[in-house]
């Protein structure tokens, strides 16, 4: 029986209510009048139940298709402006006791070289990585209770954030690993995570059950639940996704938003952020052997969607997604991307040699992070490092309160506009540097609050004189 309150996978995820969702959705694709009513819904900006939104997934009409599209341009403009944050993910080890299908990291691939950094080569790593002007990363492990137990995170969590190389600091570590006790979780919050993100790779169970015959993740309400548990150990910011491809699209879209619900009936905050990568070729995986991937224009589509349904959720795309994906989908929603990633371990320090390619996925988008600055900024956005929220403890609902405001956005502009000051200072190419300054300058005027505005001013010159880690 569905129950967003529930803290039961199933009840929560009710198959049954995704399926009438799904039969509604089909049988109502051309009533466009309804079509209209929850387009005229979502415009104002309060988001969109699950079947609502699925409607809109299932019409064909072009006419609503661009009505959607048009309104999610326009409700990124309005909470999120034309900034966009960079992060980075770091590989960790891919020795993982698991045999998730779609992944190289699946315990019985012997081709791939196994391979878990010391602490030693996590300060490689992360050097690496502030040389290059990250301040931002998402830590990626396998699940293997010998090789990556919590007290490895842990320490590896400790070992990146007391790194102070040149002017370079990680502010923010988000963390990426397997499904975990509540009493793990509160050990994460301790060690100052920023956002917990997991996976669900889709919420179809027959087909999640398939995907990963076997190991601790083959467990459905263990996996689905685990956002439950995170929140109870004290994580109010978790990031969702499903990797769309793996199982039919619309029945992951929709329960996708079903499970936005459940964090907001349960525990008042819906999901931080909602990744949305899609199945791609790497080692060992041939996307043909997925026959629900899905192409350019549905991946938009749900895009759009997710911005409308859920207009308060930072929205993250990775460098699976090519540089023409992403700037088609850069204005439809997404707040943040990653850039100058390695999917490797340690691919940072020392470059890949293909013979031992230890790479979760290939990368679509290989342009060096300058390069990703550059193009950025070519396009009008604001590349922003900002990491201020979770460190001002805005965070969960707080957090919430702020973006559905609308005011957090009084944080965002200055804050991206400082960091991408420092960012100019101390890592940026010349021309990069150049582009930068006179978007800056622009930008600057557009601070509606004049003493916002002032401040900002002063902040950008004690920059420039070598002051960092200024926020709003
Ligand atoms: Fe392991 Fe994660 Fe890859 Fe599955 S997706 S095999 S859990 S690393
Ligand atoms: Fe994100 Fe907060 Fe910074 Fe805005 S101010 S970019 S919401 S961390």
């Amino acid at each position: 029986m569905y129950n967003p309150k529930s803290s039961t996978a199933e009840e929560f995820i009710d198959h049954n209510e995704v399926l009438d969702t799904l039969r509604y959705a089909q049988d109502q694709k051309n009533n466009l009048e309804l079509m209209r009513e929850i387009l005229k819904k979502a415009s104002l900006a309060k988001g969109l139940t699950h079947r609502e939104a699925a409607l809109l997934l299932y019409c064909n009409s072009e006419e609503i298709n661009r009505e959607l599209f048009a309104l999610a341009q326009r409700l990124k403009q309005e909470f999120y402006g034309n900034r966009i944050v960079l992060f980075a993910p770091l590989y960790l080890s891919n020795y993982c006791v698991n045999s998730c299908t779609y992944c190289p990291y699946h315990q019985s691939n012997h081709q791939i070289r196994r391979k878990k950094l010391t602490q030693e080569e996590i300060r490689h790593e992360v050097i690496a990585l502030q040389d290059m002007g990250h301040k931002r990363l998402a830590l990626e492990t396998g699940e293997h209770p010998l090789f990556n137990p919590i007290e490895y995170v842990l320490e590896s969590i400790q070992t990146i954030y007391n790194i102070k190389h040149k002017n370079g600091a990680i502010r923010r570590v988000n963390v990426n690993i397997a499904a975990t006790t509540i009493e793990n979780y509160r050990k994460l919050k301790e060690a100052g995570i920023g956002t917990y993100i997991l996976f669900q790779e889709t919420y179809h169970k027959p087909s999640y059950l398939n995907l990963h015959p076997a190991g601790p993740k083959h467990d459905y309400a263990w996996h689905t639940e685990a956002m439950d548990r995170a929140m109870q150990g004290g994580i109010d910011d978790v990031g969702c996704g499903v990797l769309f491809g793996l199982s039919d699209h619309r029945y992951d879209f929709t329960a996708l938003l079903m499970h936005a619900e459940h964090l907001e009936a349960a525990f008042g905050v819906g999901p931080h952020t909602i990744s949305v990568p899609r199945i791609r070729s790497a080692d060992d995986i041939d996307p043909k052997d997925f026959p629900n991937a899905i192409n350019d224009d549905i991946f938009a589509k749900l895009i759009a969607l997710l911005r409308v349904a859920v207009p308060y959720t930072g929205l993250i795309i990775s460098t699976r997604e090519s540089k023409s994906s992403r700037e088609k989908v850069l204005k439809l929603g997404v707040s943040q991307i990653s850039g100058g990633s390695s999917t490797s371990v340690g691919g940072y320090a020392e470059p890949e040699i293909p013979e031992e390619n230890t790479s979760q996925f290939d990368v679509n988008d290989s342009r060096p992070l300058d390069e990703v600055i550059n193009w950025l900024l070519s396009l009008g956005y604001i590349p922003s490092f900002c990491t201020a929220c979770y460190r001002e403890g805005r965070t969960g609902d707080r957090f919430m309160s702020l973006v559905k405001s609308g005011q957090i956005a009084n944080c965002c502009q200055p804050n991206a506009l400082l960091t991408l000051k420092e960012y100019l200072e101390d890592y940026a190419a010349e021309d990069t540097r150049q582009k930068g300054e006179k978007l800056i300058r622009k930008e600057l005027e557009r601070i509606p609050h004049p003493k916002v505005r002032a401040l900002t001013q002063e902040r950008l010159e004690d920059i420039h004189v070598g002051k960092r880690d200024f926020r709003f």
